[in-house]
């Protein structure tokens, strides 16, 4: 144990001397996980309720997944996007056959497909209506992506600090509040870009009709709706995309985290009418929609639609954590302010800093997320049960009784 402990420090010292500095890690070296469990190299065991911040929709090393992968691997690994590639003609198919999509474009990343549907709304609404039309509606609080173009529409200034010129044509108004939207709209206005729940923002879930109103308020001013389901989407909320539990469809959707199961792969997925504005050399991606990639998301998203278990599975055991965490906010009423979320994307709100709650549940060999500050977020693999839960609430019991 010692020696592996001494493994670990090395790492860690190298990590800091070769890594540039983007990221406040946990000082814990993660070498192997199956299902909702994860092994430090110290060969300590966690329970993992940050699931790679909702990447790991069906948990670590899900043998399907492990599976596809290394037929794929064995087949084909890469070719280029002047040929047609099986597996991204079969997940393309797949995706629309489940959503309200035409046609998807695949990249790497979440930023990407939000860059790649900021491309293609400003495309479509120039052919359309015009040089004047690029302006696109966000919300303030919104997380879309890292790229100079997803930063601005983030509606938030700490991501965007130090990085000025930022884009030009974006416009913020607060989330769920639907006159501040209508009231944003000008000549100008293109798109509205939202995310169905705010991930990063706090796990902030709008009131049940927002989106039947911003849907209404986009078709009366010919505005196009662009959907950020990069965290919200893959099962995440308990339909397989979240815009399910708002009776309305976009016009543009973007995906990535779960999408691949724990492989890099983005898509942006869009109506036949706002597609066609893509045209042979308008957009492109080096490995977007790559062989093994694809693979790993058709296995991810079969098994997701497999027979509906996952989905009742992550609505169910939704409905469980936040009964016993609102049980927890009962006993700490001073510590905890809300419990919300929808399906396995669940956020305790704090009244204090959430860092040290997060250090002090790893150390309890738990792992759970902070963002926004003092907002505990949850986004553990959809298979998650009840024993799991139950665990992670006695651990954050000690934590916060301390
Ligand atoms: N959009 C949303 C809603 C996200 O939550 C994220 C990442 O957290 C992104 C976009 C950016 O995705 P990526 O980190 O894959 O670029």
């Amino acid at each position: 144990m010692e020696a592996k402990k001494n493994v670990a420090k090395e790492l860690i010292e190298d990590s800091d001397r070769y890594l540039m500095r983007t990221y406040n890690r946990q000082p814990l070296v993660l070498r192997k996980g199956r299902g909702i469990k994860v092994w430090g190299s110290d060969g300590k065991e966690y329970l993992d309720f940050v699931g790679g911040v909702a990447v790991n929709v069906l948990g670590h090393c899900h043998p399907k997944v492990v599976i596809a992968i290394q037929k794929q691997a064995q087949r084909l690994l890469h070719v280029s996007n002047l040929y047609h590639i099986e597996p991204q003609i079969k997940l393309a198919k797949l995706l629309c056959t489940h959503s309200f999509a035409d046609k998807v474009f695949f990249c790497n990343s979440g930023a990407e497909a939000n860059e790649a549907a900021i491309k293609l709304t400003r495309k479509y609404a120039k052919e359309h209506y015009g040089q004047e039309r690029f302006e696109i509606i966000t919300a303030l609080n919104s997380f879309h992506g890292r790229t100079l173009a997803t930063v601005t529409a983030t509606g938030q200034e700490k991501f965007q600090k130090g990085f000025e010129p930022l884009m030009p044509g974006f416009r913020y108004v607060p989330f769920n509040d639907i006159n501040a939207l209508q009231s944003a709209i000008t000549t100008n206005t293109c798109a509205v870009m939202l995310e169905p729940i705010q991930g990063e923002g706090g796990v902030k879930v709008p009131s049940d009709d927002y989106f039947k109103k911003v849907r209404e308020v986009c078709d009366k001013n010919g505005l196009l709706l662009i959907l950020d389901e990069v965290q919200t989407g893959m099962g995440r909320t308990g339909r397989l995309f979240a815009y399910e539990h708002y009776g309305i469809t976009p016009d543009i959707m973007t995906l990535a985290k779960g999408l691949g199961g724990g492989v890099p792969i983005g898509a942006m997925l869009a109506t036949e009418r706002v597609a066609a504005s893509f045209q042979p050399g308008s957009h492109a991606s080096t490995f977007g929609g790559n062989p093994l990639v694809c693979a790993a998301a058709i296995a991810t998203l079969e098994a997701i639609l497999e027979d509906g278990f996952i989905l009742d599975h992550c609505n169910r055991m939704g409905a469980y954590f936040i009964k016993k965490l609102s049980q927890l906010k009962d006993d700490y009423p001073e510590k905890i302010v809300d419990i919300r979320g929808k399906g396995l994307i669940i956020a305790m709100e704090l009244t204090i800093d959430g860092t040290p709650a997060v250090r002090a549940c790893a150390e309890k060999g738990v792992l759970i997320n902070c963002t926004a500050g003092n907002v505990l977020r949850f986004t553990p693999p959809l298979l998650v049960e009840e024993k799991d839960i139950d665990h992670l609430v006695d651990v954050m019991g000690e934590v916060l009784g301390k």
